[in-house]
């Protein structure tokens, strides 16, 4: 089948230091149920992720397990992520479509690639009526027009979950520095663009209110609080507890962080997705959760 859009290398290649494996996909969207937003489809225009967060449990996806690479330094571009939009666009007929929740729609190589592009044009086109992109990248701003001719159909989450970046090197190694997440958040406010800020999962603050205030500042309409959620045997807990980090997993401090959040954006405070549940299962039977939402 001819590309609908633009070609993109298909062999293997690094990319910042990240092994690209491009592929052709067999599926693209997965059913959904948001408690918020109601029945909807995940669409993922990649597999693994380059933010490579130590907390992550895609790692252990089985789709996640054929690489020999350790998590965050390979990436799976579906090189035939529109064409499998487009074949299969009768099933999202009234859905909300999320983008992503099992990686981050703007990864590195997005920036040659453009596959999240080439769908959100899809999306575009077919008048999907609800469309939540989730990242934590500045490169969202190179789709800014396009983000904004979506109107009020279009929300991005964009997840800041420390205001210490030397936090976040430890957490989320990979992933776009905060300062940078901040002038993103501000720029696509500034844009028109419906921002909410997503504190998940929430990880050690080094000035509570002023991350709050600062929130409240960035032009975002809403924000959430999120726990981390450990699975059993999880071995980030080792990091927590070599930072003596151990705190943020307690109720108190996530509502100590709520509470300054709601102080400053009253209106726009989102309730937890759920309530804290009880450890999960073991590694290996993971499925269909939502890392990048928590
Ligand atoms: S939490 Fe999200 S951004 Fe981080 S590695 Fe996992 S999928 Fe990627």
């Amino acid at each position: 089948m001819a590309r609908l859009f633009h070609e993109v290398p298909s062999a293997p290649s690094l990319f910042q230091n990240c092994l690209v494996e491009p592929e052709e996909a067999r599926s693209i969207l997965r059913p959904q149920r948001d408690e918020r937003l109601g029945l909807g489809f995940t669409l993922s225009p990649y597999r693994g992720c380059a933010h490579g967060c130590r907390y992550c449990y895609v790692r252990e996806y089985p789709n996640a397990l054929h690489s020999q690479e350790e998590w965050g330094g390979w990436i799976a571009p579906k090189l035939n992520a529109p064409e499998l939009l487009w074949s299969q666009r009768h099933r999202l007929h009234n859905a909300t479509v999320f983008l992503s929740t099992a990686t981050d729609p703007y990864q590195p190589i997005e920036r040659e690639h453009r596959l999240t592009r080439a769908c959100l044009k899809i999306l575009l086109e077919l008048a999907t009526p609800r469309v939540v992109v989730h990242t934590r990248s500045a490169l969202v701003l190179q789709d800014l027009d396009l983000l904004r001719e979506f109107g009020n159909r279009l929300s991005v989450g964009f997840s800041i979950p420390t205001d210490d970046d030397t936090v976040r090197q430890v957490v989320e190694p990979k992933a776009p520095p905060i300062p940078t997440r901040w002038a993103a958040v501000e720029r696509l406010a500034r844009g028109g663009i419906d921002v909410g800020l997503a504190v998940t999962p929430l990880m050690p603050m080094d000035n509570i209110q002023a991350f709050a205030r600062r929130a409240a500042s960035s032009g975002a309409s809403s924000a959430w609080v999120g726990r981390l959620r450990l699975l059993e045997r999880d071995p980030f807990l080792g990091v927590l507890k070599d930072h003596g980090w151990e705190r943020i997993l307690e109720a108190d401090y996530a509502e100590e962080v709520r509470q300054a959040v709601q102080r400053e954006i009253p209106q726009g405070l989102r309730p937890q997705r759920r309530p804290p549940t009880p450890p999960r299962p073991a590694l290996p039977r993971v499925q269909n959760q939502q890392p990048c939402l928590f």
